[in-house]
């Protein structure tokens, strides 16, 4: 997922009498880690934009997209990762805010022959998409009188695999998920679901990549992810109509902003009453 569709959020808007709702990849993890967190701090305070690590994820991002577009629309050659390097502009704010020309040059190749080598290895069949944005048609949802959900997200690479599986891919910055965390974030379902939308395979892995390091993690979702992805948006829907969003203490609480004012986690699970 893009950096940008970090700074995304779903939020309701007026129909004529039907509250429509969209869900993004990252607005639904963020609902599933603590509704309350999701209301008071994703969707209030989205990430700042001069962020050096939010420059940082963009560049790889245009990067990844530039070598990806070169393989889509040439005659499947590669771009060689230098070339690719020299046609992207370096940001401005890569390197605390001062033009670093050597730093960044370092970090593109880094990634850049990094993905090259992930890509090469995983020997796709066919390249599909890149950075390709999909929103699905509006549709009723169970349990919630009056309103509707749309899915909508950033796919940074779309690929069939030589089983005919698709890959939708996740260009990562600097780590990706735990295989059961992934196998479970609610981000995962709703790639998946743009992923039926947009291609009618239901047959699809959700990849993440960390170009410079070579990690990667792997889901395929069975029924039951699915069975618990639905019933996260139905809620998370739910939750928005009625503009109640209940906390949900957890080890999500010591990286959240609104943890100063929340009183689940001032007199909550984790608030120090005893000494060792
Ligand atoms: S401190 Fe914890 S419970 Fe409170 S809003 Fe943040 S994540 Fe949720």
């Amino acid at each position: 997922m893009t950096i940008a569709q970090a700074a995304s959020s779903p939020r309701p808007h007026e129909g004529h009498d039907t509250l429509v709702v969209t869900i993004t990849p990252t607005g639904a993890q963020a609902y599933g880690q603590c509704p309350l967190h999701f209301a008071e701090v994703f969707q209030k305070q989205p990430p700042h934009l001069a962020n050096r690590a939010i420059e940082r994820g963009k560049y790889l991002h245009a990067l990844v997209q530039r070598y990806n577009r070169a393989l889509i629309e040439g005659d499947g050659s590669p771009l060689a990762p230098d070339e690719v390097i020299a046609r992207v502009p370096v940001p401005r704010a890569f390197s605390d805010g001062a033009d670093d020309e050597t730093a960044a040059i370092t970090y593109a190749c880094e990634q850049l022959y990094g993905y090259k080598a992930w890509l090469d290895e995983a020997d796709f069949a066919a390249i599909l998409g890149a950075e390709q944005y999909v929103r699905t048609p509006a549709r009723r949802v169970t349990g919630v009188e009056g309103a509707a959900v749309v899915f909508s997200g950033r796919i940074d690479l779309v690929a069939l695999g030589r089983d005919n599986k698709l890959v939708l891919a996740d260009v990562k910055a600097s780590s990706v998920l735990a295989p059961d965390t992934l196998q479970a974030a609610p981000s995962t379902f709703v790639y998946r679901h743009l992923g039926v939308w947009a291609y009618g395979n239901d047959d699809i892995d959700i990849v993440q990549v960390v170009p410079a390091t070579g990690q990667t993690a792997r889901a395929h979702l069975i029924p039951d992810n699915i069975e618990a992805g639905t019933t996260l948006c139905r809620a998370m829907v739910a939750s928005i109509a009625a503009q109640s969003f209940p906390p949900r203490p957890g080890e999500y609480c010591a990286y959240c902003a609104y943890a100063p004012e929340c009183p689940a986690f001032a007199g909550g699970a984790t608030l120090v009453t005893s000494a060792f």
